[in-house]
């Protein structure tokens, strides 16, 4: 069944004219980077209220530590696995013409994916909340600690979304543009439960757009929305389903 699947799904991205990817956690699972909720969630071991926007520039010196730990010591030492290297080959290809991501590891770049919408943002910048100049996570030196701005001294905030904070509105409509002219969406290790950016395999389905599902257990979208459900891992199923569309 899964590899008649494969083979119906490589069919439809050969032969669409505008296919997406949705990325969510699952995704980068097997770059050893756990999902927030759920079992080994991040959020079991760490409390949640660092990244409110809130609690955050109220308590700089509590929030930083664990941040630091999470998002620079840990996600950001992780590297690309097949799954993202399978999706940079398809947008090289021209099989697919953007991803919309919910991740914030920005492996799809190191992957090589170019035509890329960061929804929740990336821990790959940062910025300035005085003078707003933008920083490379890379040049932070760590000290002084919590890190400041090297122009004015002001506090620093990572470019990811906080809880309680705006998506980027440029973000949204170019996300929700893509997703307006889509003939198929490939969504990928994603609950569809995080607002906004849920909605958007629902939009190119209501336009008439075709939905393909891959992930190791149903989710909010794999009985009303997907049209074709990919069981497995990520790593494997796009390799599969890559080698189906290029003829490997
Ligand atoms: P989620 O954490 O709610 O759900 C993860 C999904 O991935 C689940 O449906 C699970 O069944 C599936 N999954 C787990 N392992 C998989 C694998 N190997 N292959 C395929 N699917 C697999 O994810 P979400 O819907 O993206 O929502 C969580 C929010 O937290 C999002 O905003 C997300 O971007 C953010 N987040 C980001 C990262 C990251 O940047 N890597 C990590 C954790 C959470």
């Amino acid at each position: 069944m899964l590899d008649k699947n494969i083979q119906l799904a490589a069919q439809w991205i050969k032969t669409a004219q505008h296919t997406i990817v949705f990325t969510g956690a699952g995704i980068s699972v097997e770059s050893g980077i756990p999902p927030f909720r759920g079992e080994g969630g991040l959020w079991n071991n760490y409390n949640p209220q660092c990244v409110e926007l809130g609690y955050f520039t109220r308590n700089p010196k509590t929030s930083w530590p664990i941040l630091k730990e999470i998002f620079y010591d840990f996600m950001g030492k992780a590297h690309p696995n097949p799954a993202h290297i399978a999706l940079a080959k398809l947008e090289k290809t021209g099989h697919i013409k953007w991803l919309i991501t919910q991740n914030i590891d920005a492996l799809h770049q190191s992957a090589g994916t170019k035509n890329i919408s960061e929804y929740h943002g990336t821990i790959d910048t940062l910025h300035c909340r005085l003078c707003l100049k933008q920083i490379q996570a890379t040049d932070l030196k760590w000290k002084p600690f919590p890190p400041v701005c090297f122009d004015c001294g002001g506090p620093l905030k990572p470019d990811f979304v906080f809880f309680g904070e705006m998506i980027p509105v440029k973000t949204m409509e170019t996300s929700l543009g893509h997703a307006q002219i889509a003939d198929l969406i490939i969504v990928i290790g994603s609950t569809g439960e995080v607002m906004p950016a849920a909605m958007l395999p629902g939009v190119v389905k209501h336009n008439g757009g075709r939905v393909i599902e891959i992930n190791i257990e149903p989710s909010n979208y794999t009985e009303n929305l997907s049209d074709c459900f990919l069981k497995g891992k990520a790593s494997e199923i796009l390799q599969r389903l890559t080698n189906a569309v290029l003829n490997e």
